[in-house]
């Protein structure tokens, strides 16, 4: 039979070993540091934001699997999108991972992101999950540090 969670795994072990957008983008203007004492992950969300929209966004950090498969595959979910599309992202996000929703059916927008639906089983390793979206949210609202492009 085929096993769910078994592909879920080999995904997130896959984005943790090669995580996407890893760095900092040429013309990223913001960043927030995020971390996580109770695992010790850390990250910095570089972006660089218009007005309206992610133009473009990446990330340095070093953390668990989770914490860099999940910063890997929300840069590759933001990218491109407005500003309001990305919070709203979380927010789906977020009720996967808390576990009050149950993934792809209802949020077809997650795509790739639903093979964390596995950490609501964990509410230790929900931060983990999330820091990276957090730390994107805090730019979302203004309250990134400047960063000067190159
Ligand atoms: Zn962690």
């Amino acid at each position: 039979m085929f096993d769910r969670r078994e592909l879920y795994q080999e995904l997130i072990l896959e984005h943790s070993k090669w995580p996407r957008h890893a760095g900092k983008p040429a013309g990223a203007n913001c960043r927030v540091e995020g971390s996580n004492p109770l695992c010790g992950d850390q990250v910095t969300v570089y972006l660089e934001l218009d007005h309206e929209r992610v133009r473009d966004i990446g990330f340095q950090g070093s953390g668990c699997a989770i914490a860099t498969a999940s910063a890997s595959m929300m840069t590759e979910s933001v990218q491109g999108k407005t500003r309001a599309e990305a919070e709203a992202l979380f927010a789906q996000f977020h009720r996967l991972v808390t576990g009050k929703s149950q993934a792809t059916a209802e949020d077809p927008d997650l795509g790739e992101l639903a093979v964390f639906a596995g950490v609501a089983a964990f509410p230790a390793r929900v931060k983990c999950a999330t820091l990276a979206w957090h730390a994107l949210r805090a730019a979302l609202r203004g309250e990134g540090a400047l960063v000067s492009p190159e």
